[in-house]
């Protein structure tokens, strides 16, 4: 028996689900009750909702206990160096936009130590979805203070307690130009589902605030529950499409967050905005042939960018 069939993760996994777990499935490293299982498991489900298959899906992974996720999940897959997940994600898209492009990472490697590649991604409303798993601890490192640990949480680097305020994850993406913004709980594997395959299927930045509760290392953040689901609440109505509305919203949920109360569901959706790849393409700097497909081509002709450049206009 693996460390998946373990904790129940193959419980009513479709045949098509199976396609996403590795013929020589690895051995889980995550620890029991942690909520990594719970983002593969809703990312598998995802891709079998939308109809895809693994060779046309990337997963690029940053450094942390998700980081673990590229190698549990067949696919694609590219396992970075620590807050460069998006990097490598962006490249892939661009080089090869035939690709359903998904990056991931943890609250330290997306927030903090990648919060400058997080901030220009979304403000460049790249075509593709990342999870961040949000545990508000560092795991792998064993249970450092990271940037969404809340004020006061005592940990190995600040015993007498943190006495800095968390990043507020979802307000950040708003500003900084996120189409898309949700957040999700492992604790909530149906709603969690539903979120990545609308993210997926969204053209432009998606990103996901995923809760996942560290047992380990967080007990403070427990499991995440009980969870309110915003749409289904008839106490939090606002417009998705609406910032204003969204900006609101998020500062409540990140805000309740430390008050106890686990507030999740779609924040945000701009369905009109161009990818950076449209933009792109529509500006010309960028070949209708992706890089990768010219790539074989041996008699293609390449140009350099400066060749693009009118020197006398
Ligand atoms: Fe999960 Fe925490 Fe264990 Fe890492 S240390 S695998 S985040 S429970």
């Amino acid at each position: 028996m693996s460390a998946f069939s373990a904790i129940g993760e193959h419980e009513g996994q479709t045949t098509e689900q199976d396609e996403f777990t590795p013929g020589i499935e690895p051995q889980a490293t995550w620890c029991p009750g942690c909520g990594d299982f719970g983002v593969l498991k809703a990312l598998k489900g995802a891709m079998s909702d939308l109809g895809k298959s693994p060779d046309e899906v990337m997963l690029v992974t940053g450094i942390g206990c998700s980081g673990k996720l590229s190698s549990y999940f067949e696919s694609y897959g590219f396992h970075s160096i620590h807050g460069r997940s998006l990097p490598v994600a962006r490249a892939t898209k661009l080089a090869n936009p035939g690709l359903e492009v998904v990056a991931a990472g943890g609250d330290g490697d997306g927030y903090g130590i990648g919060g400058n590649h997080f901030m220009h991604t979304a403000r460049e409303n790249h075509d593709m979805t990342y999870i961040v798993f949000n545990n508000e601890i560092f795991g792998l490192t064993k249970g450092q203070t990271s940037p969404t640990s809340p004020k006061g949480h005592k940990s190995k680097t600040q015993p007498h307690g943190s006495a800095k305020d968390p990043v507020r994850p979802l307000s950040m993406s708003l500003a900084a130009g996120s189409s898309y913004v949700a957040r999700t709980a492992a604790v909530n594997p149906n709603q969690a589902r539903e979120i990545l395959v609308e993210a997926i299927e969204h053209d432009g930045f998606s990103h996901i605030d995923f809760l996942t509760q560290c047992p380990t290392w967080n007990k403070d953040a427990k499991q995440y529950v009980p969870y309110i689901d915003v749409q289904q609440n008839d106490d939090y109505e606002f417009d998705t499409g609406d910032r204003r509305e969204a900006a609101d919203m998020m500062y409540e949920t990140e805000t309740a967050l430390h008050e106890g109360k686990v507030l999740t569901g779609r924040f945000y959706h701009d369905a009109d905005r161009p990818s950076y790849g449209q933009e792109k393409r529509s500006t010309g700097e960028m070949p209708e042939t992706p890089l990768a497909e010219r790539y074989f081509e041996e008699d293609y002709e390449w140009e350099r960018s400066y060749d693009l450049l009118d020197p006398h206009r």
